[in-house]
C-alpha cells in the first residue's frame, strides 16, 4: 500500500482560529505542507497518537536572542525544547546569528533584524538617512530582514531613531524598537516617545512590559497607560513577555557595564553601576548569570555564577528579577473595545536567555481562564505570522500551509512534539531537529544559502502592516 502522507497526528484537539477549527481531528503532513485535516483515512510513514494533547500551528516567538552579543548559540536548542518552530532574532549582529544557525541549528526557522549600534553598524548615535540606508543594505545583503533600534541598551538621538523607522518604511524593511533615546530612558514615557517618533510608519515595539516596571509609580497604572498609547497608534505592532527576569549583557569595559540597561538594573538592586558592583550583585544573587549546562543556559548566581562571569571575561548573559507580576499578566490578556488584543503578541525575549516560557507561563493564563486557548494561538501564532508577512503560509493549519505544528500537553503546560516544514524537531520532549531555515530578503538569499542554510524569501513591504489594513 502506498503511504500518502509523511506524518499523521491522530485525535488531537486541533486549535486553529484562522480556519475556525477547535475540535478533535487528525492532521496529515506531506511535502512540508499541511495535507489534510479532519478524519484522515490514509496512511503515513509516521503516525502519532496525540489524543489528550492540543495540536496547534507552530509557535512563533517574535522576540528572541540567538547572537554572540545576546542569547548565544544554545538558544536554538532552548527554543526547540519550548516547542517554538519560528523565531525572530531581535538584535544581531546578523553575521553572528547566521554563524550560530549553521553550527547550532536544531531545525527551527528564524529571521533576524540587525542592530543600529554606534561604533558597530553606524558611526555615531546620530546617523543620517543615507548612512542608515547603507546600514540597512549591508544588513539585508547579509540576510537580515530589517533593523533593530536598541534604545534601552545603546541609544540613538531622537532624530536618528525617527530616521531609522522612516528609512525602514521607505525600503519595506522590518524595524523594531527597544524604547529609549539618548534623551529619554526606557520607561512608559520612552515608549510614548517611540510611538511618536514612528510618525505613522510601521513599527514593532518590543517587550511592552519592560516599560511598565513601576519605577516611577504604580506598575499597573503604567500598564494601562501603555495600552492607551498603543490604542492611539495602529501602525505599532507590539509584544510583551511573561517572565519575571529581564536579560542583559554582563559585558564590562573601562570599569563599567557597556549596556545602559545593565547599569540601571545594578542601581535598582542597590549596587553601583561598575565592575565591582557587578561582582557584588552576582554574589548576592541579584544578577543571575546564564551558565551553560547540558547544552542550555541556566540562571546561576552566587560563587558559581561569578566564576562563569569571570571565566567569560564578563562577556556573558545576565538576568535580573526586574519585572513585577501585575503588568506582565495584564498586558498579556488585555483587550481593546473591539475585542482584539491590546498588545498584539506574546513573546519571550528568550532564545538563549532562559525564559522560553510561552507554554509554561502562557498556558498558565489559559489554565486561569485569563486567556482562551484560541486567544493563546492568536497571540503566539496568528499575530506574529501576520507581522512577519507570513499569514498565507504560517500561523494556521489550513491545507497548503507550511507544516509547522506544535503539539502541547495542556496539563503539564509543555510542548511535547513539533514539526517544521514537516520535519520533526521535538519528539516526546527530545530535540531531534537539525539545520536552520532563514527568512531572508531577496538580496540576502544567495549569501545565506552559501553558508549552508535553507532560505525562505521575505517579500519587502509585506511586514508590519497596520491594524485594519
Ligand atoms: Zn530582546
Amino acid at each position: 500500500m502506498t503511504r500518502e502522507y509523511e506524518v499523521i497526528l491522530r485525535n488531537g484537539l486541533v486549535v486553529d482560529p484562522v480556519n475556525g477549527r477547535h475540535e478533535v481531528a487528525d492532521v496529515a503532513l506531506a511535502d512540508g505542507k499541511v495535507a489534510a485535516v479532519g478524519e484522515v483515512t490514509g496512511q503515513a510513514a509516521a503516525e502519532h497518537d496525540v489524543s489528550g494533547c492540543v495540536v496547534m500551528p507552530g509557535i512563533i516567538d517574535a522576540h528572541v536572542h540567538l547572537s554572540p552579543w545576546l542569547g548565544g548559540a544554545p538558544g536554538h536548542r532552548m527554543l526547540a525544547q519550548a516547542g517554538v518552530t519560528f523565531a525572530l532574532e531581535m538584535a544581531g549582529p546578523i553575521d553572528g546569528v547566521t554563524k550560530f544557525a549553521t553550527t547550532h541549528g536544531c531545525g527551527l526557522s528564524i529571521a533576524c533584524i540587525d542592530y543600529v549600534r554606534p561604533g558597530h553598524t553606524v558611526t555615531s548615535n546620530d546617523p543620517g538617512a543615507d548612512e542608515l540606508r547603507d546600514t540597512l543594505a549591508r544588513a539585508r545583503a547579509a540576510g537580515a530582514i530589517g533593523l533593530k533600534i536598541l534604545g534601552g541598551h545603546f541609544p540613538l538621538t531622537r532624530e536618528a531613531s525617527a530616521r531609522t523607522m522612516a528609512v525602514a518604511a521607505e525600503q519595506g524593511a522590518y524595524v523594531a524598537f527597544h524604547s529609549g533615546t539618548v534623551h529619554t530612558p526606557q520607561n512608559v514615557g520612552g515608549m510614548r516617545e517611540s510611538c511618536e517618533l514612528a510618525d505613522g510608519n510601521p513599527l514593532h515595539l518590543a517587550h511592552i512590559n519592560s516599560y511598565t516596571r513601576g519605577l516611577d509609580g504604580s506598575a499597573l497604572a503604567e500598564a494601562e497607560e501603555a495600552i492607551d498609547i498603543l490604542g492611539q497608534h495602529p501602525n505599532v505592532w507590539s509584544e510583551s513577555y511573561l517572565a519575571p527576569i529581564n536579560g542583559n549583557s554582563g559585558k564590562c569595559a573601562d570599569g563599567a557595564p557597556e549596556s545602559v540597561a545593565t547599569q540601571r538594573n545594578l542601581e535598582r538592586g542597590g549596587f553601583p553601576p561598575t565592575d565591582a558592583g557587578m561582582v557584588e550583585a552576582i554574589r548576592a544573587g541579584w544578577a543571575q548569570v546564564h551558565v551553560l549546562k547540558d547544552g542550555v543556559h541556566v540562571l546561576t548566581g552566587g560563587e558559581e555564577g561569578l566564576a562563569a562571569w569571570k571565566a567569560a571575561g564578563s562577556d556573558i548573559g545576565i538576568s535580573f528579577y526586574a519585572n513585577p507580576p501585575e503588568p506582565r499578566m495584564h498586558l498579556a490578556t488585555a483587550k481593546r473595545p473591539d475585542g482584539s488584543f491590546a498588545v498584539d503578541a506574546l513573546a519571550t525575549d528568550g532564545g538563549g536567555i532562559p525564559r522560553n516560557d510561552l507554554c509554561s507561563r502562557g498556558l498558565a493564563l489559559v489554565h486561569l481562564d485569563a486567556l482562551s486557548l484560541d486567544g493563546f494561538v492568536q497571540k503566539v501564532c496568528v499575530s506574529p505570522a501576520r507581522a512577519l508577512g507570513l499569514s498565507a503560509r504560517k500561523g494556521h493549519l489550513g491545507v497548503g500551509a507550511d507544516a509547522d505544528v506544535t503539539v502541547v500537553d495542556l496539563e503539564r503546560r509543555k510542548a511535547v512534539k513539533s514539526f517544521v516544514h514537516g520535519a520533526p524537531v521535538l519528539m516526546d520532549g527530545e530535540v531531534v531537529g537539525q539545520g536552520c531555515r532563514m527568512l531572508v530578503p531577496p538580496e540576502g538569499a544567495d549569501h545565506v544559502r552559501g553558508l549552508g542554510l535553507d532560505v525562505l524569501i521575505a517579500e519587502p513591504g509585506s511586514m508590519l502592516r497596520p491594524r485594519g489594513a
